[in-house]
């Protein structure tokens, strides 16, 4: 899967896992320790590269100038998913795993996960300096002084668009640090690694060098 796409990609993926776990008898298949996550990695891969190529590119800003994408966003019955090759492997796997009986509920249900997405995808950026908590990101230290840490940093801005890494309303966005915490996420990677593969807090976090940085500092006075 191209960069290009990989964000909208993941976006996806969680509207449908979300639509999922408000399905009432989620089986998943046998034996996998994630049932919800592989469930849901393979049923939005199957279908993500059937869909309008609109979609991919969904954002704030081509809200703006694609008028396809307006249409759609307003009104999930636009994406005539009749005329989509949706693989049958989507179909019967939601029909064995779940109590949909039939194509029909399928498409229903791909519809509120394409309507959900639309809603995440072209939302507006939030406004960053409204993010700051009381606490640290990382360490969830309430006393100590926060600086703001540019998720994604300025000196790759340039980089990252031109290589469609994120979109324009993504490059503002900041996690607040204390100052210790903030030099450790500096140290684990470059500019670009973080830009590329470290661009949120949750994703700083699922690494082992910084959840044993956040062990020992949310000890420290
Ligand atoms: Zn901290
Ligand atoms: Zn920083």
């Amino acid at each position: 899967m191209s960069s290009k796409s990989s964000s909208q990609f993941s976006t996806f993926k969680d509207c449908l896992a979300r639509r999922l776990i408000s399905t009432t008898d989620l089986d998943g298949p046998e034996g996998s320790d994630d049932p919800l996550d592989e469930f849901t990695s393979y049923l939005a891969s199957e279908v993500w590269p059937a869909l309008p190529d609109t979609l991919y590119t969904a954002s704030y800003e081509s809200l703006s100038s694609d008028t396809v994408l307006q249409e759609m966003a307003s009104d999930p019955f636009y994406i005539s998913l009749d005329a989509i090759p949706i693989p049958t492997s989507f179909f019967d796997t939601l029909t064995s795993y779940t109590h949909f009986e039939d194509a029909h509920d399928c498409i229903r249900f791909l519809r509120k996960v394409l309507s959900d997405y639309l809603t995440e995808a072209t939302a507006p950026p939030p406004v960053w300096k409204q993010t700051r908590g009381e606490k640290c990101e990382i360490c969830e230290r309430g006393w100590v002084r926060l600086t703001y840490h540019h998720l994604i940093p300025r000196s790759v801005h340039g980089k990252v668009l031109k290589r469609k890494w994120h979109t324009e309303s993504m490059l503002n966005s900041v996690a607040w640090l204390c100052r210790p915490c903030h030099s450790a996420v500096h140290h684990v990677a470059s500019n670009e690694d973080l830009a590329r593969y470290f661009y949120t807090v949750d994703l700083l976090l699922e690494r082992d060098d910084i959840q044993a940085w956040k062990k020992y500092a949310s000890k420290q006075k």
